[in-house]
């Protein structure tokens, strides 16, 4: 290529664009490392506007590091419920603890350091020293990467295009600017330079722009290949006994010391069952069908659970206070609004 596609005054472009058109989060006015590793984390997997409100009543609990890493997991699990991937939930708890044991009371800022933390990849490393300690760090994130290959007009990703931007983004952004760049190029991608149907009138960098000039903004970047569903079908079961309710949680894997009811075993007892509408819980690759069964205990002892699984039995009002799958929550908000009658 020629010239560069990008230059210090089209990138001069987008950060005046960005002035003037940016979208306020609550995450975009702070300067606080702390408060901008909570929203980056919670922005992994979660949109925009669905983390708004957890973001601010987390930052109004936990203000700091200190007060996460005194906070009860099962706290943490709660406050994170709806928004998904609780597994970054616990890597924000387990790293306020590692960094509180050694005595550090704010986030590192190299990017080895933040890369040690549970949780914290490249991208993130990289939006912290940026955002948050104002280093010339590249946010390459997807908006980013189709903002730039549909600059170049490349079909692909690859790790050369990635080098070369790299190199570009190096030359033309220094410490001060590092954070309004790389948040003015990611909100041009969120709003104006979107997967399908760019707005290119209106981009600040559509005069250097080859996919526009090519009429090639349909097909880069190629459409991705979508992911295979995998259907999965799971009977739980919601025991009752005395006016409460066994609750069950596996200590291993994806909902690890997460509440849910006990799944259906052979060793489940037969008789009355009241069966609780069915729900479809997505997630990654799977769509799991649920069907849950409302059936009184009347053997003695603890219900069965499969190995590594833990239980307990609870009122209502004190599984309001744990962290659960949502979708379960919605089965269980839907077992006591039938106001079942819960004498056994
Ligand atoms: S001109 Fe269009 S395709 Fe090119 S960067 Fe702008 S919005 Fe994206």
């Amino acid at each position: 290529m020629d010239s560069a596609p990008l230059t210090a005054a089209s990138l001069a472009g987008v950060r005046q664009w960005f002035r003037s058109e940016a979208r306020p989060y609550p995450w975009t006015l702070t300067q606080d490392p702390y408060a901008l590793w909570i929203s980056e984390i919670m922005l992994q997997q979660t949109v925009v506007t669905a983390a708004v409100a957890p973001f601010s009543a987390w930052m109004a609990r936990w203000p700091d590091l200190a007060s996460l890493a005194t906070a009860s997991e099962e706290d943490v699990l709660r406050a994170w419920e709806g928004l998904g991937y609780a597994s970054r939930a616990k890597n924000l708890h387990q790293a306020a603890r590692l960094l509180i044991a050694r005595g550090q009371t704010s986030l590192p800022h190299t990017e080895v350091e933040l890369r040690a933390l549970p949780g914290v990849g490249e991208y993130t490393a990289a939006a912290l020293l940026s955002f948050a300690f104002h280093q010339p760090a590249l946010t390459l994130d997807a908006n980013l990467k189709r903002v730039f290959q549909r600059l170049d007009a490349a079909p692909a990703w690859t790790p050369a295009l990635e080098a070369r931007w790299r190199t570009l983004w190096a030359e033309l952004v220094d410490g001060p600017s590092s954070r309004e760049s790389n948040q003015a190029v990611m909100q041009l991608g969120q709003r104006v330079c979107r997967a399908s149907s760019p707005s290119c009138g209106v981009c600040p960098l559509s005069g250097g722009c080859q996919a526009r000039s090519l009429e090639l903004t349909g097909v880069i970047p190629e459409p991705k290949v979508r992911t295979v569903i995998e259907k999965r079908t799971t009977v739980m079961v919601w025991y009752r006994f005395d006016g409460t309710w066994w609750l069950a949680r596996p200590d291993k894997g994806r909902f690890s010391n997460l509440w849910l009811m006990a799944p259906a075993s052979p060793e489940s007892p037969a008789g009355e069952k009241r069966p609780l509408s069915g729900r479809v819980h997505t997630y990654t690759k799977y769509r799991d069908r649920l069907t849950a069964f409302c059936v009184p205990w009347t053997s003695g002892g603890d219900p069965p659970l499969p190995p590594a699984w833990s239980g307990r039995w609870v009122t209502l009002s004190e599984a309001a206070s744990l962290g659960m799958v949502s979708v379960y929550r919605k089965i269980l908000e839907e077992a006591s609004s039938l106001s079942l009658d819960l004498s056994v």
